[in-house]
């Protein structure tokens, strides 16, 4: 489907439903994001975010709907033929996820952990992933830990040398869940400079957040989830200044 700017956009999710056991945690949600698009997407716990994201990058797998990403696009439902093992891999690849929790590998140094998934799945030769992984370290701030094991990392330098392995798949898009909220409050900032930096290079980001000032400043869409259900979307701004519907103006007045 084309936009009025005449571009298609780069996350296209429709009608997008998942239940776990008997409850449905999903109903019939649907979200477009634009090429360099950022959707700050806000709500209660448990009502149904980290799914979505997971969904996006089928972690999760929909029971219905559709999911496209760039070029890629999955369809669930009945009669649906689900995705082979290579093609997710693929997909997963090309979506890059950043955890609240850092999940780098303890054996491993920084370097080495971002240059995990351009040897091993991208199969890039050991000095170009060597090269790519120290560039993208320089961009996250921390060229000079390289070397370090994530033991001797601060929370906030493991949050960015995530991002940076992340980035190393070289992803049309990038999905962050919670991704400072276990951090100690005095590195959320360095951690969201990295997401911020990211934004204004034209990443498209889809960003799970509770920093609410960091949303309104950074997104330009923001998306109000309740109970599986969007409740609310639009610009950013507006939506968290002046919420229309009872339900985010009731959310929103927990940040003030
Ligand atoms: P949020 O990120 O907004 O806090 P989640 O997507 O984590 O919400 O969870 C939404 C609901 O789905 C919650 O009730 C949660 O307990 C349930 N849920 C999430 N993942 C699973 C799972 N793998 N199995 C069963 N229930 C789940
Ligand atoms: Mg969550």
């Amino acid at each position: 489907m084309e936009t009025e700017a005449g571009t298609a956009p780069k996350i296209e999710i429709a009608s997008l439903r998942k239940q776990f056991g008997a409850q449905v945690v999903l109903k019939d949600v649907s979200l477009r994001v634009e090429p360099g698009g950022v959707v700050a997407l806000i709500g209660p716990s448990g009502s149904g975010k980290s799914t979505l994201l997971r969904c996006i990058n089928l972690l999760v797998v929909p029971d219905a709907g559709t999911v496209r990403v760039g070029a890629d696009r999955f369809a669930f439902g009945a009669g649906a033929r689900l995705p082979g093992t290579r093609a997710l891999a693929r997909f997963r690849a090309n979506t890059g996820m950043v955890f609240q929790h850092f999940n780098l590998f303890p054996h491993r140094t920084a370097l080495a952990n971002v240059m995990e998934g351009p040897l091993t799945v991208r199969r890039m030769r050991r000095p170009d992933a060597e090269a790519l992984a120290r560039a993208l370290l320089a961009k996250v701030g921390l060229a000079d830990k390289a070397d370090q094991y994530p033991s001797r990392l601060s929370g906030g330098q493991k949050q960015r040398v995530a991002i940076a392995r992340a980035l190393a798949m070289e992803p049309e898009v990038m999905l962050f869940d919670e991704a400072t909220s276990a951090l100690d409050p005095e590195l959320v900032g360095e951690v969201l400079a990295v997401m911020r930096a990211l934004a204004a290079d034209g990443m498209t980001m889809v960003i799970v957040t509770h920093e609410i000032a960091f949303a309104r400043e950074v997104a330009d869409r923001a998306v109000f989830l309740r109970d599986g259900v969007v409740v609310e979307e639009g610009a950013a701004r507006a939506l968290i200044d002046a919420p229309r519907e009872p339900e985010t103006r009731a959310f929103l007045s927990h940040f003030h």
